[in-house]
């Protein structure tokens, strides 16, 4: 038993090898270093049940439906953060240290994951394992796979099974519900998907366009049959400059876009520029890189897909 206390405190390997053998047990026993308030963040009270951490908020959310009531769930960044080049604090590291399993989006999403996670010892999975990448088009990042895969309900199919396999191997005793979860979760999404199929299918071909100020609908435009552009490929340095601005006012006015859209995380600046100079209509700001809080308009990711899907719809068929 002593061998198990020290693991339990100590490798994460360990703890995710023989913790749940003994699951009963070791609750009871080491309390005295489970049950602790986690430094910089007290809303993070550990509970007994273990920690998984994502990257970002919407990973959280898909995660917490997967969890159900067994395992805890946070995000390392918080609503409304920058999550491309985020530079984690001490804290996070304190945090992550408590983690059991930690989870990032991958496809070249989180700049900053690699140093971090070589620092923490829990094991991570990367949840757009086996995603058909989109690839930038735009010169500064060709051949680049776009990460913003899970803005198409389709590819968060595959993000939910991944969690589903990661939390399975973590608590393997759960697995049944981890996959029961899963599917239920898939059956959400579903639904979202068909209702902004049935509302797109009022657009003429003409028109079955999405102008963004970030690129991150190439994977919702490719399993949706719409065609994309946007002012920047991914939120960096270079945000809506003179080239970038000149390039989509081409755009929607080669295609005669009905409206444009820019994003919650992001200045619109650029965007309504776009709007006034070609005629278009600004159809408001979509949700992609973060939820809200929970007062807010998007505070789970299917709020988010719902939110986006009815802006797009709306602006583009202005039926409504
Ligand atoms: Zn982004």
């Amino acid at each position: 038993m002593p061998n198990f206390f020290l693991r339990s405190c100590g490798s994460r390997s360990g703890r995710i090898v023989v913790g749940w053998v003994l699951a009963g047990l070791l609750v009871a026993a080491s309390s005295g270093c489970a049950r602790t308030v986690v430094e910089d963040d007290p809303a993070l009270v550990d509970d007994g049940r273990p920690l998984v951490l994502t990257t970002f908020t919407v990973l959280a959310d898909m995660a917490s439906n997967v969890a159900g009531e067994h395992l805890r769930v946070e995000s390392i960044t918080k609503a409304g953060a920058e999550i491309h080049g985020y530079e984690p604090t001490p804290g996070d590291l304190r945090t992550a240290e408590q983690a059991e399993l930690i989870l990032d989006n991958g496809l070249g999403l989180e700049s900053w994951f690699e140093k971090f996670v070589e620092r923490v010892p829990a094991p991570h999975a990367v949840v757009s394992a086996n995603v058909e990448p989109v690839y930038i088009r735009d010169d500064t990042y060709a051949g680049k796979a776009n990460p913003h895969a899970w803005m198409s309900p389709v590819v968060a199919e595959t993000y939910v099974q991944n969690i589903a396999d990661a939390f399975v191997t973590l608590d393997p005793g759960n697995a049944d519900e981890y996959r029961t979860n899963a599917d239920g979760y898939v059956r959400q999404l579903r639904e979202v998907g068909n209702e902004l199929e049935a509302d797109l299918s009022a657009l003429p071909d003409s028109q079955r366009a999405l102008v963004t100020c970030e690129g991150a609908f190439g994977y919702l435009a490719r399993d949706f049959d719409l065609q994309e552009a946007y002012l920047w490929p991914v939120n960096a340095e270079q945000e809506g400059t003179p080239q970038q601005v000149v390039r989509t006012i081409d755009f929607v006015r080669n295609n005669a876009v009905p409206a444009v859209f820019c994003e919650s995380t992001v200045s619109d600046k650029a965007q309504l520029q776009v709007a006034e100079d070609t005629g278009a209509r600004f159809g408001g700001n979509l949700y992609v890189d973060s939820l809200s809080d929970a007062d807010g308009p998007v505070p789970t990711y299917l709020d988010l897909l719902r939110h986006d899907a009815r802006l797009i719809a709306d602006a583009l068929v202005g039926q409504r």
